[in-house]
């Protein structure tokens, strides 16, 4: 079902939810970087950028600020994360919906991402008194060894079109608790939610009080101002996510003046059937994960092995999920997939299927769906048969394609499934503990997140979130994975007369 909507004015809903949420409207009206909404396709701002030499000064500033921050106890820098957790509460309904209106998500994921956000202050603010060091047994006797965590500086964050705010607010809130400045360059494809989530934090700062000057800054601009944070020397972690293309530059910069990277990059995810696996459930979470945001997640779902003694069982259910799935403009429907990013999107979805149906390919959907809107650019999610996995389904198309391919041997599933380049998220459907546990073993699943019984995508704060091999190694927002915004300093303390060497070495003079 496609869904039909009466027009709407993407520019003004989007003035009006700028102005209750704080944004100064100088900032993105008259300015050289125009913005659309994906929902038309429509003219939504324009916004002033910053040059290479304000971003630095930017830099400078934060760095400024750091200086003041570190020395604040960070049970105390947790207030302000509360704060920011409480403002977030409080306009959760206006910025999840600007996140709908520039990203083009459905409301209940435009909702989702803010409450991701205020999850995510919960989880830093208990973590502000809980940035734990060891006391580590010494070999020498009346010495005692410890380790300290100190903040590490300014923290660059980089972030991707689809979750414009919660990467953000992953690294923050982590990377104030730890005692450090954030200075972020967003996608250019979504700068008012950032101007939105900063315009959110300067309120929670005020109402904290004393935090120093230029603790977190936006750097509206596009790749060449996100290049600045990766050259600046006073940049000693940058957040990159984005796509593996990215990453490859991104990468070897920092590595180039050993500064630290938390890379999160694209993702080729994939799920294995087995021939135990409960039906229901499995079309449920394989229907989420590959057409829910409009396969616009890190985490999509792109390739499905199915065991070919259920393969025609849950196959011809599935297409018809794909053939009746509501697409539709999210600010005025219920539909159920929104549009994808832009025309270039698109473009890259049909080369693709091309592609797809060049190796043999059997499509089902991926046409463009059509409401009225020349720019919009609205498809129906497609799902392809594969004779094997050939072409296309090696890389990544970030658009809701699905890549259906029938196995016999779980081995052969398993190794087929580790052999893309991206390692991000991946899922076994079984109901038999001996498969369940092997994806999870060694030698299963070779990706940074492995699930049984539950989708590749939607993941929550808590776990540590990132991906292996191609998608970049890095890890956010839960665990240990704010060790990463902080340095570690090994102190060996003697409260003896003597000066015992370690190792048995001799040194008297
Ligand atoms: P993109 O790589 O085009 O852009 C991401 C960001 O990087 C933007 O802010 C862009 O300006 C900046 N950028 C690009 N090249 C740069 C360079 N050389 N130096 C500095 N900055 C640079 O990605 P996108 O199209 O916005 O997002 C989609 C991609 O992001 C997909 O591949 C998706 O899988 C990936 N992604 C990954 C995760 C994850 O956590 N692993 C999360 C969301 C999105």
């Amino acid at each position: 079902m496609n869904i039909a909507t009466k027009p709407v004015n993407v520019a003004a809903e989007a003035a009006s939810l700028l102005d209750k949420l704080g944004v100064d409207k100088a900032l993105y009206t008259g300015g050289d970087m125009v913005s659309f909404s994906p929902v038309t396709g429509e003219q939504i701002a324009s916004l002033k950028t910053v040059s290479a030499s304000e971003a630095a000064a930017k830099i400078e500033k934060a760095d400024a600020a750091f200086r003041a921050w570190r020395l604040v106890p960070a049970p105390k820098r947790g207030e302000l994360i509360r704060l920011l957790g409480e403002e977030l509460r409080a306009h959760k309904t206006e910025l999840g919906r600007l996140v709908s209106l520039e990203a083009g998500k459905i409301p209940s994921e435009g909702l989702g991402e803010v409450q991701e956000m205020i999850d995510i202050c919960d989880f830093a603010v208990g973590l502000s008194r809980q940035l734990y060091g060891l006391t580590i047994a010494t070999e020498r006797p009346g010495h005692r060894m410890m380790e300290t965590w100190h903040p590490l500086g300014v923290i660059g964050v980089i972030s991707a079109f689809n979750f414009p705010v919660a990467v953000w607010a992953w690294n923050t809130a982590l990377a104030i608790v730890c005692g450090n400045a954030v200075v972020w360059k967003p996608s250019e494809k979504t700068p008012l939610t950032a101007l939105a989530s900063q315009a959110i934090l300067d309120r929670a700062i005020a109402r904290f009080g004393d935090a120093p000057e230029g603790l977190s800054q936006v750097l509206i601009g596009d790749r060449t101002i996100g290049e600045v944070l990766v050259d600046h020397l006073k940049v000693p972690l940058v957040s990159a996510t984005g796509s593996t293309r990215m990453g490859r530059d991104v990468g070897p910069r920092l590595a180039k003046r050993f500064a630290r990277a938390i890379l999160e990059l694209g993702g080729n995810n994939g799920g294995i059937v087995c021939p135990s696996a409960d039906l229901d459930m499995a079309l449920r979470a394989i229907a989420f994960g590959a057409m829910g945001t409009a396969g616009q997640r890190c985490t999509t779902l792109r390739r499905l092995f199915v065991h070919d003694s259920v393969y025609d069982q849950l196959v011809p259910r599935l297409k018809k999920a794909y053939q009746s799935v509501s697409v539709g403009n999210p600010l005025e429907s219920s539909a159920l997939v929104g549009p994808l990013v832009d025309k270039a999107a698109f473009d890259n979805m049909q080369k693709a299927l091309e592609e797809a149906k060049a190796h043999g390919g059997a499509i089902t959907g991926g046409e463009r769906v059509d409401l009225g809107y020349a720019n919009g650019y609205y498809v129906k999610p497609a799902l392809v048969e594969m004779p094997k996995q050939d072409g296309p389904v090696t890389e990544e198309t970030f658009a809701p394609i699905l890549y259906v391919m029938k196995y016999s041997d779980f081995d052969a599933a398993l190794a087929d499934h580790n052999a893309v380049g991206a390692g991000l998220s991946s899922s076994v459907f079984t109901l038999d503990l001996q498969e369940a546990e092997r994806f999870l073993s060694p030698d299963g699943s070779d990706c940074g997140i492995a699930n049984v019984n539950i989708g590749t995508s939607g993941a929550e704060i808590g776990g540590a979130f990132g991906g292996e091999k191609e998608t970049g190694g890095g890890r956010e927002s839960g665990s240990d994975a704010w060790r990463a915004y902080m340095r570690r300093a090994t102190n060996t303390i003697n409260y003896s007369k003597a000066l015992p060497l370690a190792q048995g070495v001799s040194f008297d003079i």
